[in-house]
């Protein structure tokens, strides 16, 4: 499997974020997100066997795995990886662009973090409401947002995936480029029930800094 890095961190976008966890980071992604923070990851890597990723994890008394990109969604190895690591009885949480759909084979004890791409990333052309209707209990949608076009884009293509209520949907403000304040008061005056968040991972470490 094309693996582009490996690394222990804390968790920083989604509900599981401030916990400690174990990454695995896929190379490659057919996206190309205007504040894509990981361009490193389109093609730098090194070939790796599922047995030496779920070695390394089991290695570390971590009880969180999260499989990064990347887009680990068009890896075919990613169920077998998936497997091995829930074997070992990891929660295992799998990021993704929401561009693919779930992958034939997945084990659904994993937990999918699917991201809605809003107008500001230049990605939302990528987006699908039907990708976002195989999402079940235990998945959850986030969103990163540069302003308020990308929010009120975000809350239409709420409506038109259809997610079920129990679905957490966090939405955090692009990093440096849109006020926390602002986002939050969008939220409240929507009247929806819609989770703020920060990118916690780029204020507890240097965002220019790979691994975090
Ligand atoms: S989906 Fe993720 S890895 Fe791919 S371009 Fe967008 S931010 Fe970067």
């Amino acid at each position: 499997m094309r693996i582009n890095e490996t690394f222990f961190s804390i968790q920083g976008e989604s509900t599981f974020a401030g916990w400690p966890c174990f990454f695995i980071r896929t190379t490659g992604c057919p996206l190309r997100c205007r504040w894509c923070d990981t361009e490193y990851a389109f093609y730098e890597g090194s070939d790796r066997t599922i047995h030496s990723l779920v070695a390394e994890s089991a290695a570390l008394d971590v009880p969180l795995v999260e499989i990064t990109g990347g887009e680990p969604f068009v890896a075919p190895e990613l169920p077998a990886l998936v497997r091995g690591l829930l074997d070992l009885g990891k929660t295992v949480l799998i990021e993704t662009s929401g561009a693919f759909p779930v992958p034939a084979g997945l084990d659904r004890r994993s937990r999918i973090i699917m991201d809605i791409k809003p107008p500001g990333s230049g990605m939302h052309h990528t987006m699908h409401p039907e990708i976002f209707q195989a999402l079940g209990p235990g998945d959850e949608v986030k969103a990163v947002l540069a302003d308020r076009e990308d929010f009120d884009w975000t809350l239409e293509f709420l409506d038109r995936a259809g997610i079920p209520a129990e679905i957490p949907v966090t939405l955090s403000p692009v990093f440096g480029e849109c006020r926390p304040e602002e986002l939050a008061q969008w939220v409240l005056s929507s009247g929806r029930n819609l989770r703020v968040q920060v990118q916690l991972h780029k204020i507890l470490f240097d965002p220019q800094r790979r691994g975090v």
